[in-house]
């Protein structure tokens, strides 16, 4: 019986170097006036979820009909 040369396993690194979640300083608060919601470290905004900017609703997942999207902007109100 011969001993089969075995497949080389190298193991590496699947995340070399891999680094701690990016923090944005602990122990701040909401930019609002009068909020005082304490922000997540992991909260790369200036304020929180009430009060950051409106911005285009980021889908995570199903992504919607384009169609969709129209009638929910549409659905705002219009002042001017
Ligand atoms: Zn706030």
């Amino acid at each position: 019986m011969t001993i089969q040369a075995l497949p080389i396993y190298r193991a590496t690194s699947i995340h070399p170097g891999i680094r701690p979640n990016r923090t944005f300083g602990q122990g701040r608060t909401c930019d609002a006036l009068g909020c005082t919601t304490r922000l997540s470290v992991y909260n790369r905004s200036t304020s929180c979820s009430v009060h950051e900017e409106i911005r285009a609703y980021v889908v995570r997942g199903r992504r919607r009909p384009r169609e969709e999207v129209r009638r929910l902007a549409t659905g705002r109100a219009h002042t001017s």
